[in-house]
């Protein structure tokens, strides 16, 4: 038969995690379990990056931030309103193929900035293809 042997004591110790000794998990005074927050559940210690106090402020993922980010280009607004705002501009008859291209750029870099396209930004675009009335 296959007996699952101890291994308590042997050189898999070193692996588990010190917080929770393996579990994974962590139960407080009040019975409430929670994931371990430094193995995150797998219970395995982690490996040692030299940051080893997550709770602080994390001064290596703030200075990511800071880096130029990695985007893919867009080539296309990604909002419904900007879709729909683009087409207009790639329809419109009066425009340069560098005036739509710039128009277009516009409306992702608002979108990138503001999450959206705003009723005025739509405004101010389509005033510049289409002349009040
Ligand atoms: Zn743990």
């Amino acid at each position: 038969m296959n007996h699952s042997r101890y291994g308590l004591g042997g050189p898999r110790d070193a692996e588990l995690c010190g917080v929770c000794g393996g579990d994974g998990r962590l139960e407080n005074a009040w019975g409430q379990v929670a994931k371990c927050p430094s193995c995150h559940g797998s219970g395995r210690r982690q490996e040692d990056t030299g940051f080893h106090d997550v709770t602080k402020t994390k001064p290596a993922h703030h200075q990511q931030s800071n880096r130029a980010p990695v985007v893919e280009k867009q080539v296309w607004p990604g909002t419904p309103a900007g879709d729909l705002l683009a087409k207009e501009v790639r329809d419109a008859s009066g425009l340069s193929a560098d005036t739509k291209a710039r128009l277009t750029r516009e409306i992702i870099e608002h979108e990138a900035t503001h999450g959206q396209c705003t009723k005025t930004f739509l405004k101010k675009i389509r005033k510049q293809f289409r002349p009040a009335t």
